[in-house]
């Protein structure tokens, strides 16, 4: 730190010349993010409550009622009257939260000490993260052959010590939607905790189904469903960071609890202390500014990009590793290995993302890549040819 105090311009001239480094949603250029520039509107709510703190919720009774509010509506969306949760920093501090609580209740109502979870190869690396945290095996589900969970080894996967099974609606490379009906029923039948990775599905799906797309349920109206992760900042549109956990039940927020003695509330299940009430305030406002009708735009204007985008390069001759469920993506050149083909296109100035799973080029398209980029990206691919 500087001994002396410094003129606010020499700070904001310092800062904004590194801010210049960073890339800019505003170009569309990048192609492999799922998050995307948050709604001005939101931004401005976000602002207006950067002082609150919902890890003190007595001090903010007003924050916490908003947190209520989109905790409620979230859950709604997700065919649950009555939700319990808390909106965190993302799908990562979400899915740990869940599987937290799916330990805690194995561990209180089975006396499960060393437990294990199962996770689609398809899942985030975030699972790796909680597993560690919380002192879990990971038992490793397959795919099948459309790089879905295979249910069958879901089923042969399960063990005593299991605590948790994990599914997505959505998944981080291909963007597609596990049998979650099925793997919910084997869930329910064996009495296993179930949790469902909708980070990046969460608030497309729902209004690309009302918009009439033919999509499996995912959410709380199968009854196996204990909790599901979905991402205020990804298709949401509100600003960084702002993940949402809904649990179908109180007792899941119960058995985490820890005392919080010096605090306006006797007991706290979040795993952050101080937190921002500032991402529920903008969640809440945005999800009110958009209503129903205005996600589902969004949503179905981010799924024509898709179709536009996969059908011409279908057209040009590059393969397409399976035909997107949601506004995700991958592909290959018929002959050139993806990395190389990644390379070629940063070069060209294009931010890319690289799949593992199968190995591809994946183009997430949020709202920042418009059909101008696309047509832009298409000319670009055409001449790697
Ligand atoms: C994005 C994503 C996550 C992680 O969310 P963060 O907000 O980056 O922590 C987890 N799961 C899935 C399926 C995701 O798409």
């Amino acid at each position: 730190m500087d001994e002396k105090p410094i003129d606010k311009q020499d700070i904001l001239d310092e800062l904004e010349k590194l801010h210049s480094l960073d890339h800019n949603y505003a170009d569309g250029r990048i192609l492999g993010s799922m998050c995307t520039e948050a709604h001005p509107f939101a931004k401005e709510v976000y602002c207006k409550f950067l002082d609150t703190n919902l890890g003190d919720p007595g001090l903010f009774k007003g924050t916490k009622q908003i947190e209520n509010r989109v905790i409620k509506s979230i859950g709604e969306l997700l065919s649950l009257d009555n939700a319990y949760g808390n909106i965190v920093t993302g799908g990562t501090e979400a899915n740990l939260m869940a599987i937290r609580a799916a330990r805690n209740h194995a561990r209180k109502y089975k006396g499960i000490t060393d437990g294990e979870i199962i996770i689609p190869d398809s899942a985030h690396f975030s699972f790796k993260k909680a597993a560690d945290m919380l002192n879990l095996k990971i038992v490793e589900a397959k795919l099948d052959e459309n790089y879905k969970i295979d249910v069958e080894s879901v089923r042969d996967a399960i063990s005593d010590k299991t605590v948790a099974i994990v599914a997505i609606a959505g998944t981080t490379e291909l963007g597609l939607i596990d049998p979650i009906g099925e793997i919910s029923k084997i869930a329910h039948e064996n009495n296993i905790y179930f949790h469902v990775d909708a980070a990046f599905g969460g608030f497309s799906i729902p209004f690309l189904k009302r918009a009439g797309y033919d999509l499996p349920v995912f959410d709380f109206s199968l009854e196996g469903v204990c909790s599901i992760t979905v991402d205020p900042h990804k298709m949401g549109l509100a600003p960084i960071p702002a993940g949402g956990i809904i649990f179908r039940k109180e007792e899941y927020l119960d058995v985490m609890a820890v005392d919080s003695p010096y605090l306006t509330v006797k007991t706290q299940s979040t795993i952050v202390g101080t937190r921002l009430g500032a991402s529920s305030a903008a969640t809440y406002a945005i999800m009110k500014y958009f209503g129903k009708e205005g996600y589902t735009k969004i949503a179905q204007n981010l799924m024509e990009n898709t179709r536009f985008f996969s059908q011409n390069l279908k057209e040009m001759g590059y393969e397409i590793i399976c035909e997107p469920e949601l506004n995700i993506v991958a592909f290959n050149h018929p002959q050139m290995d993806a990395h190389a083909l990644a390379q070629k296109l940063e070069g060209l100035g294009w931010k890319v993302s690289v799949a593992k799973c199968p190995v591809a080029i994946r183009v997430v398209l949020m709202n920042h890549i418009k059909k101008n980029h696309l047509e832009e990206l298409l000319k670009d691919l055409k001449e790697i040819l």
